[in-house]
């Protein structure tokens, strides 16, 4: 009897197997003719200027547009467009559009855009990038890309790449930094012209005075290598205040804005760049 028990559970284990392997070659499909039918969108979270609370640009963020599950965040889809080789298609796509979105805008933004570590073994990757800007007219000195410190440890790939994209004006910044890899030499090695501390140490910076110092110890290491500073997931104003108090440029977080489509974003970005009044931060602080 116990054999034959035995025998069924992997039966069972076997039958969710295929039923998963079946679920990923459906979603496999439909990222490949979502991708063709530019269902991935740009969502536009703000990057804000700590001192004076000023909106300066937009972190692209991808969503997915779904016809039955709705909006989806990158964690649906992303690992599975790596494992595709599809991601950097997709991320080209969502930087056509917001390229293309805020051409017709009177002020005019800053974009960021991410790049997966796996993405930088395509030595055209800088090229690729360079041509979605002249296609859609958007000035190379106006974006950033931003790499993460998993894509930094593949050494010279991360090296000609960042190299390529500064000697033609774009900008580079190491995102999440502090969860990854990268050390001291690869930090003054590598160019970057900002530092995106994780957002893991702000969370805890609320009741962490380690993690507090911490911060400031990030922030000093980014004025010592002439590179600024952003703090992720900043959430309230006393955070932003508090990191501003720290000498940290930019802040970025659901107290600035979640991610949104582009209309909200633009009304917003208008709202804070306008020389009477408040910034939108401002306001949103109560100040
Ligand atoms: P990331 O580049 O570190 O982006 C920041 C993530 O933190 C975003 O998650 C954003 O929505 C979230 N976030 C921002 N502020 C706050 C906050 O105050 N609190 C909290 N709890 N979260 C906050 P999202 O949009 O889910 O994106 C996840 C990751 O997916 C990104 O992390 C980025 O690495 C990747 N990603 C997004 N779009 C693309 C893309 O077009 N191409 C590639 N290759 N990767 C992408
Ligand atoms: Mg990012
Ligand atoms: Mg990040
Ligand atoms: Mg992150």
């Amino acid at each position: 009897r116990a054999k034959n028990e035995e025998r069924g559970g992997f039966r069972l284990f076997e039958q969710r197997m295929e039923d998963e392997i079946e679920e990923q070659r459906a979603l496999d499909l439909e990222i490949r003719t979502s991708i063709a039918a530019g269902s991935f969108v740009p969502y536009f979270q703000p990057l804000v200027e700590l001192n004076g609370g000023r909106i300066v640009g937009f972190e692209i963020l991808a969503r997915w547009r779904h016809p039955r599950r709705g909006l989806l965040l990158p964690v649906e889809f992303i690992p599975a467009a790596e494992r595709l080789g599809c991601v950097t298609n997709l991320t080209l796509g969502v930087l056509r559009q917001a390229c293309e979105q805020v051409k017709s805008w009177t002020a005019k933004p800053r974009l960021a855009v991410n790049i997966s570590p796996g993405e930088l073994h395509d030595r055209t990757l800088a090229l690729k990038l360079m041509a979605v800007l002249s296609q859609t007219g958007f000035p190379p000195n106006r974006l950033e890309v931003e790499i993460t410190e998993g894509a930094v440890i593949i050494d010279n790939l991360a090296r000609d790449f960042v190299d390529q994209l500064r000697s033609v004006g774009i900008s580079v910044a190491l995102d999440d930094f502090g969860t990854g890899y990268s050390s001291l030499s690869k930090l003054q090695e590598l160019r970057f012209d900002k530092i995106k501390i994780d957002r893991s140490f702000i969370r805890r910076a609320e009741h962490s005075s380690e993690s507090r110092k911490l911060i400031r110890m990030i922030v000093a290491l980014g004025k010592t290598l002439n590179v600024a500073t952003t703090a992720e997931g900043v959430e309230s104003p006393e955070m932003a205040r508090l990191l501003a108090r720290k000498g940290c440029t930019y802040g970025q977080g659901y107290h600035f804005g979640k991610p949104m489509p582009v209309s909200e974003a633009e009304t917003l970005f208008n709202a804070s760049v306008t020389p009477f009044g408040m910034s939108a931060s401002e306001r949103a602080a109560g100040r």
